[in-house]
């Protein structure tokens, strides 16, 4: 046995084992540096969150005030903290939902969690007991608790666990046409909420057909279903706007979000319900709703928080994610005419994908995470996604000049892998 320690996520360990792993030692705007130093344009902003790049003394030392003052305290029954009254409130003011309701988790795949649950117990609460069917679209994903993994649409994060969560169905990611038939099918009134990535990240970054979006949400406001939009990759201005559910004009019944709503300085995730889905919760209908985590609300996380929206806002991020998001288009499409090269996908949004030809990954499935490792020695960290593109997500502070750094990185990369067949 090894002496390795640390169980990566998301890792054949065995192969962590045989070829080492990578310390990273430090970050700075949207660079991050390793133990020897060496230093990287991080393509992804880590795991799409560090929307406002690394080394924010300032969220750093909001955390360390209010950790010295109180670090947390549980708000489980009728006990809050300044921090998380004004997070839910600020929240509050630019969420696109109507009446907003905040319930805070500790990330993402717990914001799915509590979505899902969310979602049956307030159909339950209106005396509609048969909608318990959650319906997800195939290449999603949406974290890897058990709702989550039950809910995903990448299928090999469903294999090999047996029976998973009941009461879950999927569709084609792209075609409104096969909701609706579904609901039809089952009958609206067993269907009790559509999780929809406004963006499709994990899966290989699609963005919907032009009038997907909007078609599904009319679906779902026509048979009563809950339109619950996935924003943990697509919030807190990766997509240009607070939300993606703004700029697509969804009106969600439920958002949920994570990563951004921190830039990822410490781990946080919300529920956030409209008024009309709040409701039976609000109104004594539910009387205590037996659900919560431990951190839902905890006051050192909640301050870390607020400091990245003020940094967001000050530094006018999301109108620079609006131009960020032509630069980003322009920096990467000449990528399209690589051989190894089949599509660039950018759209809406600080976020893309570089598709890697299928039909040479067919030939040889090493080909993305060889791309991968070669992008690194060029100096940009980036990984491969479901369909073995390779992500594009930096932080939204990159500059022009480091997006042609990144650019040209990748470019690198895959000069290095065609030239070199395993
Ligand atoms: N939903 C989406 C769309 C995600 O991309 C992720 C994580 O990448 C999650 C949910 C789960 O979030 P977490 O990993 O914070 O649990």
């Amino acid at each position: 046995m090894s002496e390795q320690r640390f169980w990566h996520p998301f890792a054949d360990m065995r192969s962590i084992v045989a070829n080492g792993e990578l310390v990273i030692d430090r970050g700075q705007g949207s660079h991050v540096f390793d133990t020897a130093g060496r230093r990287y344009v991080d393509a992804t902003a880590s795991l799409w969150y560090c929307n406002v790049g690394h080394g924010r003394g300032e969220i750093a030392d909001a955390a360390a005030a209010q950790m010295r003052r109180l670090e947390a305290y549980s708000t489980f029954g009728d006990v809050a903290n300044r921090p998380v009254l004004d997070l839910a409130e600020r929240l509050a003011g630019f969420a696109p939902v109507d009446e907003p309701r905040v319930f805070l988790t500790s990330g993402g795949s717990d914001s799915i969690d509590t979505a899902v649950k969310l979602a049956r117990r307030y159909w339950q609460a209106r005396g509609e007991r048969d909608r318990t069917l959650v319906v997800s679209r195939t290449g999603s994903y949406h974290g890897m608790h058990l709702a989550g993994t039950s809910l995903a649409g990448i299928e090999p994060n469903r294999a090999g666990y047996g029976v998973l969560m009941q009461g879950v169905d999927s569709v084609p990611w792209d075609s409104a046409d096969a909701l609706g038939e579904l609901i039809a099918a089952v009958g609206p009134e067993r269907v009790a909420a559509f999780f929809c990535e406004p963006v499709i990240g994990a899966g290989g970054v699609f963005h919907a057909p032009r009038g997907y979006l909007a078609k599904v949400r009319e679906i779902c406001r026509e048979t009563g279903v809950l339109f619950v939009a996935d924003e943990v990759v697509t919030g807190f201005g990766r997509v240009g706007s607070w939300f993606a559910s703004e700029r697509f004009g969804l009106d969600p019944d439920v958002i949920v979000c994570a990563k951004g709503i921190t830039s990822g300085y410490l781990p946080l995730g919300a529920v956030i319900a409209a008024g009309r889905v709040a409701e039976p919760f609000f109104d004594g209908t539910v009387g205590m709703w037996r659900h919560g985590y431990t951190y839902s609300g905890h006051a050192t996380v909640a301050a870390a928080a607020l400091a990245n929206l003020d940094v967001i806002e000050r530094e006018g991020l999301l109108a620079r994610a609006r131009s960020l998001e032509l630069e980003l288009a322009g920096a990467l499409r000449p990528l399209e005419t690589h051989d190894l090269v089949t599509e660039v996908r950018v759209a809406e949004g600080v976020l893309a994908a570089v598709q890697i030809d299928p039909a040479a990954i067919a030939a040889d499935a090493t080909l993305p995470a060889r791309a991968v490792a070669a992008a690194r020695s060029a100096g940009v960290m980036t990984r491969s996604l479901a369909t073995g593109a390779i992500h594009v997500s930096p932080p939204l502070v990159i500059t022009t000049d480091e997006l042609g750094e990144l650019a040209d990185g990748l470019r690198k990369a895959l000069d290095e892998v065609s030239g070199h067949p395993a």
